[in-house]
């Protein structure tokens, strides 16, 4: 399969596709297909129509989300056997990263729950996160500038070994990469862009037999068009748009969105400490939050909210002034210590029975000192955006696509990872009741009546 997938690609990126010219289906043959000899224009059509790549789910991003999907569908015994074309221009999808644990730690990690981590463990992905740099944690403590108070957190408290892991994004990008690679899932990924793409909204079946459809001749009976940033064309029951905040497959179903913008960036890196970090810091400060996340060896991102001017001037300030104000930020900068996690609130919180063994009680601690900055520091401007739908016929959004949102709290790459879950069991949940995939989505979001999270399609079924 690893060999297929990169005859695949290089098949593909070899490929000079004039627009409007064809490939074969299957996508091994690509570099060999050819437009049969036709007579007239029907024919030409219909020979046209033959030789364009049909596949089950195309899915348009190939992210961590998308590769999620791409998993989950290849571990779900009633899905495993669907054709899937993947459609992302991002050289990772090309080939394998040889990465190393020895590499320098990249400034982009997430924050994965155990939710997602049993999610990516059945698919058989979470063994190869494990492989390369990782760091689960097991404390949180969370506090602000006004040193009134703080809260500690430990997974004993509910049960658990740990609250969540830190990857790298790379890292778990690879790993699920590599779990679709050595699986026997028939993927063919298009190393291109969507360009544009027009939709079949009638069922499959009808399509085929109605010649008075509307739908444009090339879409009828095919599911989805999608043209591709070389001029080619696939063909597609189901478009699944993973496509990210700015997702082009919403914007050409035009599916609309509600949000703002914050007018907040976030500036990122990797630093380094003298000695290992084991919990996940997070301190409330006047301009937005600081969080400091253990990521393994003597290492940890920070994700520091602020203003885009204070963030354009703390890119550019030397790694020492950087250094400095980090700790700054989280050390005694701005107010003092807390002195007790419930100071001066037993009496408003009395109704909140505490638990004595709860971690509530725990000391605060001061967090690790920052000793070098280990990446480079990388700004993102922060927003909150949601789609006003999650499906159409022939087209559903997963992901970023369908929601972004602050990343605070961690949870941007998480729903996603859940949604690509839910969305695999809505699929297979319509194979097993024979059901057109490419409408299937579309009626449970009906039958619900209103735009939900995905989890909530799937717990319906
Ligand atoms: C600073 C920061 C920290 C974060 N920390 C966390 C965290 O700790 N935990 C967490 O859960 N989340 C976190 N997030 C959120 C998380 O990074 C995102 O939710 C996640 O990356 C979204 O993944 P995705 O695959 O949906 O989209 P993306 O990662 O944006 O991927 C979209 C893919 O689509 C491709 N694409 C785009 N347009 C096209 C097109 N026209 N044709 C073909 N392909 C296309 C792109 O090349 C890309 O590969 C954080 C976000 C930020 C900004």
């Amino acid at each position: 399969m690893n060999r297929v997938i990169k005859k695949t690609v290089s098949n593909i990126c070899a490929l000079k596709v004039p627009r409007k010219s064809f490939c074969s289906t299957e996508g091994v043959k690509v570099a060999g297909c050819s437009i049969p000899e036709v007579s007239n224009d029907h024919e030409k059509k219909q020979a046209i129509s033959k030789v364009i790549p049909q596949y089950d789910i195309a899915i348009v991003g190939g992210g961590m989300v998308g590769m999620a999907l791409s998993c989950f569908l290849a571990s779900n015994p009633m899905t495993k056997q669907l054709s899937v074309a993947i459609i992302d221009s991002n050289p990772a999808l090309g080939s394998s990263l040889h990465i190393k644990k020895e590499d320098p730690p990249d400034p982009r990690v997430s924050t994965v729950t155990p939710a997602s981590i049993s999610f990516l463990q059945d698919a058989g992905a979470w063994k190869y996160v494990e492989q390369n740099r990782h760091a689960y944690f097991n404390t949180m403590q969370v506090w602000d500038y006004t040193g009134l108070g703080y809260a500690r957190y430990h997974a004993r408290d509910v049960n658990k070994d740990f609250l969540g892991c830190v990857a790298e994004n790379k890292v778990l990008h690879n790993a699920l990469l590599s779990c679709v690679k050595d699986s026997d899932f028939k993927t063919t990924i298009y190393p291109l862009r969507l360009s544009s793409m027009t939709l079949n909204t009638s069922s499959m079946s009808m399509a085929e037999e109605n010649p008075t459809s509307k739908e444009p001749p090339s879409a009828q009976g095919h599911g989805a068009e999608l043209q591709l940033s070389d001029g080619s064309s696939i063909y597609a029951k189901l478009v699944v748009g993973a496509d990210g905040g700015k997702s082009h497959v919403r914007e050409l179903a035009g599916i609309k969105t509600t949000g703002w913008n914050y007018s907040q960036n976030a500036i990122i890196c990797t630093v380094e400490h003298t000695y290992e970090n084991e919990c996940a810091w997070q301190r409330f400060l006047p301009t937005g939050p600081i969080a400091l996340l253990p990521m393994g060896d003597k290492f940890s991102n920070i994700v520091w909210t602020m203003s885009p001017t204070e963030s354009n001037n703390r890119k550019s300030i030397t790694e020492e002034e950087f250094l400095k104000d980090v700790n700054y930020a989280l050390d005694y900068g701005h107010g003092p210590h807390p002195t007790s996690s419930l100071s001066g609130t037993r009496d408003v919180f009395s109704w909140f029975k505490t638990d004595a063994t709860l971690s509530t009680n725990e000391f605060f601690e001061i967090p690790p000192k920052v000793t070098r900055l280990a990446s480079e520091r990388m700004v993102f401007p922060l927003s909150l955006r949601h789609a006003n739908s999650y499906a159409l016929k022939r087209v559903v959004l997963i992901g970023d696509a369908a929601h972004t949102v602050h990343p605070l709290a961690g949870q941007g790459v998480n729903l996603g990872f859940g949604d690509a879950f839910s969305l695999s069991r809505i699929i297979a949940e319509g194979i097993a009741l024979g059901t057109d995939i490419g409408e299937v989505c579309y009626v449970m979001c009906v039958c619900i009546g209103v735009c939900v999270h995905w989890s909530v399609c799937s717990w319906v079924l």
